[in-house]
């Protein structure tokens, strides 16, 4: 190594000098004058890419939902039990944060995304898709498919705008049998009340002009090569997750089958009032988890938090989430 040289010393002495010059100069100036940093104010883009064998995967933050729970959101366990779950986790009691992201999958010969955002017609702080999707340097018009997993307003919304036009305007939209016929069935909406039937008027608001352009799949079909669908039932009636396989590596895309990953990955056996049929969404989700956790399998989930991506180890009776750290592609 070679000594310092006189110049090197005598170059940082120089500096020293010119920063503590600054120091005093700052120290008389008036305090306005000197909060001349101003705060952004604003998240920078919610993007994250990684790869799965030879497919490109691209995370897209559409937002978070605060949604306010009450005493009987958890059918089988007490409201105590539910806010001591989300306070261990460092979240506010009585309220349930759903971080939504949207996975686009790029296959090298089409773009994919699996399921669509909110569209800014749910919360005040979800709606961030297509912004991001514009920061992954995507247009709307480059989707060349889009797969949905249920008809949840928060994975259907994005298809649309408020206006009611198609957002990705040249792609094929692929959705479970099951899941159209049990949401675009007329005999169901008179038959149901409150928060559900409203789904069902959302389901017919972005489907029903389109229905002829919706290609339905039997869950558990093949979608495209290395895009295989898998029956994950009990959120709702028709509710699917996916297996991404390219190149001898594979990953589970577990849609709504575990939400928030501090109650329902902890607590698999916990049945929450949005899981339609709670004994069911039970079993599909301890199913799931032992999957991934089984095959050590890297995992996306809807509402885990950003990049909703990481892998499922068994930890007492449930599990827990280790995210993936943020790494640049290789
Ligand atoms: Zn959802």
């Amino acid at each position: 190594m070679p000594p310092a040289t006189t110049s090197t010393r005598r170059h940082f002495i120089t500096q020293a000098a010119a920063a503590s010059l600054v120091t005093a100069a700052a120290a008389t100036l008036p305090a306005a004058a000197r909060a001349a940093a101003p705060f952004a104010r604003a998240q920078g883009p919610g993007v994250y890419r990684y790869n799965l064998g030879g497919f490109e995967l691209t995370a897209l933050y559409d937002g978070i939902w605060y949604s306010p729970i009450d005493d009987g959101f958890v059918r089988n366990a007490g409201a105590r039990a539910v806010n001591r779950a989300l306070t261990g986790a460092f979240l506010k009691p009585n309220i349930l944060p759903i971080s939504i992201t949207a996975l686009l999958v790029n296959t090298g010969s089409k773009l994919v995304l699996i399921d669509t955002g909110s569209a800014g017609q749910i919360t005040d702080t979800a709606g961030f898709m297509n912004a991001n999707l514009a920061a992954a340097g995507i247009k709307p018009e480059d989707v060349d498919v889009v797969v949905i997993s249920h008809f949840h307003p928060d994975h259907i919304n994005g298809i649309k705008t408020k206006d009611g036009d198609k957002v990705f305007t040249r792609a094929e939209i692929m959705v479970p049998e099951p899941e159209w016929k049990f949401w675009m069935d007329e005999a169901n909406l008179s038959r149901t009340t409150s928060t559900v039937h409203k789904y069902f008027l959302n389901a017919a608001r972005i489907f029903k002009d389109i229905a002829g352009e919706v290609h339905r799949f039997r869950p558990g079909a093949e979608l495209l090569p290395g895009i295989v669908s898998i029956p994950a039932y009990g959120h709702t009636p028709g509710h699917t997750a996916f297996a991404l396989h390219s190149d001898g590596r594979s990953m589970l895309v577990m849609s709504d089958t575990v939400r928030n990953p501090y109650l329902f990955a902890r607590h698999p056996d916990w049945q929450p009032t949005f899981d339609m049929d709670g004994a069911l969404a039970v079993k599909t989700r301890r199913r799931m988890l032992d999957r991934a956790s089984a095959d050590r399998m890297l995992v996306s989930a809807y509402h885990f938090p950003f990049p909703a991506c990481g892998h499922m180890v068994r930890a007492g009776r449930g599990y827990e989430l280790v995210p993936v750290m943020w790494s640049p592609l290789p």
